[in-house]
């Protein structure tokens, strides 16, 4: 058995009940292989590759919470420290009832990559719990992140591990957090990032995510040889990186024609109207029903079919496994041209495959959303001056952060003679330096 091989058996056999886990592990190494076997004598002495899939630390503690009823409620909650070869472990706080050990470590192992990639000294980590924020009260929602911090505070820090949001996890549920722990430690420094402008976050954070989708993919586009201009865009998702990414893809002169829920998605032919968006989803917390009745040209379907819609270019930003086979055959079929990962992990394998097979080029989300997490950085950059960076300035930092992670991996791609492959160009080019890194600190 190779060394890769026996590797993923093993994660499979001391990770049981975790195939988010193990699909992203597979995913990873099955694109490394290359590097791994031109390396093996080392990587097998120093284990190399069975230190980079193992967690550094995992900690699992439960939160109890009182709610409106007057009842305690108790949820699980997770921080998964996983790589810190290259700076303090940075990654969000997932809020979703679906969240369990396996997705957190799917996710920090990511993570790992992708914070990698940016060019920033920040190592992989991520952290949630299985609370859902929708439908409850702001009170309760207080209740809950008081009681998450009041565990977590011990384990993070500006200079070991800075946590920021993600599903679930908005401007609401960060300052809840930031305050308790700044009430438990007594100090105000950069624990957190995605914080409210008025104390200590940085300006473009909120959109950077979504942004940094777009200039990727305008970059990707243009490498080879098409315009994102005039293009017809599919977007999933109606949240943080769904309502930025639909932004920015009409101010750069694309059409986007769908935004989803996890009930449902809607199509405007006339394209998206943004404000609208926003007022829906950021002011009253609605569902996109609400969209469809204020928007003529919008139509409201309900359940999975967001990938049938006709687009030239589709960009998942839901959740996880949101795009399957049977949706990436019918993106061929209608011929789409590219596909970018806003949501981590969207694209099942068998989809991924299926559309580099049929030649439309696939941005994986480590690379693509990286955007957020490298303006995460800038912010604990701002915060460590003590100083506040101009919207424009913060933007053109997140440009070209977005066309050199671009850059990196379509050269290491070619470098690995895998032009084009920009799946196996993201994992080489992070990879790369965490193992250097991690060789360099010795057995830790
Ligand atoms: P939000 O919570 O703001 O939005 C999530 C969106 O996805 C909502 O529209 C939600 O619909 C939908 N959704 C969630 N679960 C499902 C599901 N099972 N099926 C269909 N739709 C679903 O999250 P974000 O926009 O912040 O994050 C979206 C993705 O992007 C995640 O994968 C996240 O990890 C990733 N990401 C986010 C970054 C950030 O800066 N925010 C940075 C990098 C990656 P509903 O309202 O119905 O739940």
């Amino acid at each position: 058995m190779s060394y890769v091989d026996e590797v993923y058996s093993m994660v499979v056999e001391k990770n049981p009940a975790q195939p988010e886990f193990h699909q992203a592990v597979k995913e990873v190494l099955e694109s490394l292989r290359v590097v791994i076997e031109q390396n093996e004598t080392a990587y097998r002495r120093d284990a190399l590759i069975e230190r980079i899939v193992t967690p550094e630390r995992q900690l699992l503690f439960r939160v109890p919470w009182v709610d409106d009823q007057g009842q305690v409620q108790v949820n699980n909650a997770f921080r998964v420290q996983f790589n810190g070869a290259i700076g303090p472990y940075k990654g969000g706080i997932r809020l979703h009832p679906s969240v369990n050990l396996g997705i957190i470590k799917f996710l920090g192992f990511e993570q790992t990559f992708k914070n990698s990639l940016t060019g920033l000294p920040i190592g992989g980590g991520k952290g949630g719990a299985d609370f859902d924020p929708k439908g409850k009260s702001d009170r309760e929602v207080m209740a809950f992140c008081q009681s998450f911090m009041t565990e977590l505070y011990k384990y993070i820090g500006a200079d070991t591990d800075v946590p920021a949001g993600d599903i679930g996890t908005g401007a609401r549920e960060i300052g809840y957090m930031f305050g308790q722990y700044k009430r438990i430690r007594g100090v105000y420094e950069g624990v957190f990032t995605g914080k409210g402008l008025s104390y200590g976050g940085s300006l473009a954070r909120k959109e950077a995510t979504g942004f940094g989708l777009l200039y990727f993919t305008a970059e990707m586009l243009r490498a080879n040889g098409i315009e994102l201009s005039g293009k017809k865009v599919a977007v999933s998702g109606s949240g943080n990186v769904a309502i930025y990414a639909t932004q920015k893809a009409q101010e750069l002169g694309a059409k986007v024609i769908t935004v989803s829920d996890s009930n449902g998605y809607i199509s405007d032919p006339e394209g998206i109207d943004v404000a609208l968006l926003k007022e829906v989803k950021e002011v009253k917390r609605a569902r996109l029903t609400e969209y469809a009745a204020a928007r003529p040209s919008a139509q409201y379907h309900e359940g999975r079919g967001v990938w049938t819609v006709k687009c030239d270019v589709a960009l998942p930003c839901a959740t996880q496994n949101e795009l399957l086979i049977e949706d990436a055959k019918a993106l061929v079929a209608n011929g789409c041209m590219a596909v970018a990962e806003g949501a981590n992990m969207p694209t099942t394998m068998e989809a991924t495959e299926y559309l580099q097979a049929n030649k439309v080029l696939f941005a994986p989300g480590k690379a693509a959303n990286a955007g957020g997490v490298a303006t995460s950085a800038l912010e604990m950059s701002q915060n460590s001056e003590r100083l506040s960076w101009s919207f424009e300035e913060v933007d053109n930092k997140l440009k070209g952060i977005m066309v050199n992670i671009f850059c990196n991996l379509d050269q290491a791609a070619k470098k690995y003679g895998m032009a084009g492959n920009y799946v196996a160009g993201a994992n080489i080019a992070g990879f790369l330096k965490v193992a250097e890194a991690m060789t360099a600190q010795g057995v830790i």
